[in-house]
């Protein structure tokens, strides 16, 4: 089961670390506006590809480019995926963006008979215990939803960023996902934390209450938890599996997949199957 973490602090040893807190910044860094400016060039390439969708997160990524496509008034559909075992304040933000834009973000949930196949295949503390679990988990509540949601689509949109792992130290602004078999956008690639963080305090785009509370990556609740301030960013991010906590580059849930060619396209088909 996930561990409670306390913020205050009765604590010793390396525990006494103070907790990571997102960068405050205030000045304008080196080349934002140019940065700003192939941003929203990027995703104006992207709408040539129509239908186009930004698939969201609700993580400040996706928050900066909700609010980009709302300003510009970009015909991109925003949809999120409900794996139904978000924290509250993610569910929270979704409300209060929706009402601070006035823009849908589409719920999308996993298929019931397949959540009822996956409970009777696992107990929810299995993705504790083994990383086959974990994989099914993923791929019933996201990455299947997450087809069936891009089915039909010429593009989409992500808030991935070089900055964020090793994994994600090559992302392009735009490449082919043989996976789902549509182009694939990624507007903030070259954006840095500080970049990141100056851009959604100047604007007062609102983000998630958890990144005040130590989380610097945020996704479903069972699999996320606050960092030390000298962790990798995304080190609360199955954080019990070895190979992520090693360096962080093995921290993702098969969604972003690189492919070099359409050929390999099939090694991204679900290979897990529920059978209840
Ligand atoms: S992140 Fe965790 S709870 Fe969410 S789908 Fe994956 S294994 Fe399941």
């Amino acid at each position: 089961m996930k561990t409670e973490f306390a913020l205050d602090s009765n604590l010793s040893g390396n525990q006494k670390k103070p907790w990571y807190q997102r960068p405050r910044i205030f000045d304008q860094p080196a080349g934002f506006p140019e940065l700003l400016a192939a941003t929203v060039a990027t995703l104006n390439t992207a709408v040539l590809h129509a239908p186009c969708v930004l698939a969201s997160s609700l993580s400040a990524e996706d928050m900066v480019l909700f609010h980009l496509i709302a300003r510009e008034q970009l015909p991109i559909h925003t949809f999120a995926l409900d794996t139904e075992r978000l924290p509250k304040a993610t569910l929270t933000l979704w409300l209060d963006a929706e009402a601070h834009y006035g823009r849908e973000i589409e719920r999308i949930n996993p298929v019931p008979d397949r959540l009822q196949a996956l409970a009777a295949a696992q107990a929810n503390s299995a993705i504790f215990e083994s990383k086959t679990a974990r994989e099914l988990c993923c791929t019933v509540r996201k990455t299947e939803p997450l087809r069936r949601t891009l089915e039909g689509k010429a593009a989409w949109v992500t808030g991935l960023r070089k900055a964020q792992s090793a994994g994600r130290a090559q992302v392009p602004h735009q490449e082919w996902d043989a996976g789902f078999g549509l182009e694939k956008f990624n507007p903030l690639a070259d954006w840095t934390d500080v970049a990141l963080w100056y851009f959604i305090d100047r604007e007062n785009i609102p983000v998630s209450k958890l990144y005040d509370k130590g989380y610097a990556s945020i996704g479903c609740d069972p699999c996320t938890r606050p960092i030390r301030f000298d962790e990798h960013p995304r080190a609360g991010r199955w954080w019990w599996e070895a190979a992520a906590a090693a360096n962080g580059s093995a921290t993702e849930c098969g969604i972003h997949v690189t492919h070099p060619s359409k050929a390999n396209a099939e090694s991204t088909q679900p290979i897990i199957k529920v059978t209840a």
